[in-house]
């Protein structure tokens, strides 16, 4: 049986990243009817076909990006915006593009009153990123799209990381974890089959 570090070649989750989880309060970003399963290690349902990620793939995309105290990431997919959370606990500035409206909305409102003053959430289509803020150390996307959009690779800074999941609706999608060097060279690598929700609104749609 291969294990998850056989894909990633992570021994161990990095010991903030496992703080981070500990002291986000998962429950807080998922519908009542499902809170009781909020501890578990599962997607869950969110509302307008999406869904929360598995706790696991949020940690393990969180420690691929190695966040620095004086990082500003992008996050694409802010969801119920328990990803977002997890990564404002780590970085000094997470901006998080989410495309249905009400969930946007309802990720701020969560947000805040969870007392986070380092986020900012925006309805809009990630694929396109966020170019006011740019560039990015980090660039997270919780949605697939079938191939990277190149504007995220732009708005990369040097030396920063982008993890994505890539691959066709639910099928044979994999984690990659991109790198751009001083050079602005992009080495790629794949980590992990996966399986996420489709980044929708691409403009082959
Ligand atoms: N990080 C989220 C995961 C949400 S699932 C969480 O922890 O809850 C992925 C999210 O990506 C969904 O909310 C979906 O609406 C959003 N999404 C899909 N396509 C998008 C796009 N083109 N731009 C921005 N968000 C998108």
């Amino acid at each position: 049986m291969r294990l998850t570090r056989d894909f990633t070649g992570l021994q161990a989750l990095d010991e903030q990243v496992l703080a981070a989880l500990r002291k986000v309060p998962r429950h807080a970003f998922v519908p009542k009817k499902v809170q009781d399963c909020a501890y578990l290690n599962d997607p869950l349902p969110i509302g307008y076909g999406q869904t929360i990620s598995q706790p696991y793939i949020v940690a393990l995309m969180t420690d691929l990006i190695q966040p620095q105290a004086d990082d500003v990431v992008l996050e694409i997919g802010t969801g119920s915006g328990y990803q977002t959370a997890i990564l404002a606990e780590l970085v000094q500035q997470v901006y998080s593009l989410e495309i249905i409206d009400e969930l946007a909305e309802a990720a701020r409102e969560r947000l805040q009153s969870l007392g986070y003053e380092n986020i900012e959430v925006r309805s809009g289509n990630g694929h396109f990123g966020w170019p006011e803020h740019a560039p990015y150390d980090a660039i997270v996307v919780t949605a697939a799209p079938t191939g990277i959009p190149s504007a995220l690779i732009e708005q990369l800074k040097p030396g920063g990381t982008l993890v994505i999941p890539v691959g066709e609706r639910m099928f044979g999608q994999e984690l990659l974890l991109i790198r751009k060097d001083e050079k602005g060279m992009i080495e790629e690598k794949s980590l992990l089959p996966v399986a996420f929700v489709p980044l929708i609104g691409s403009p082959e749609d």
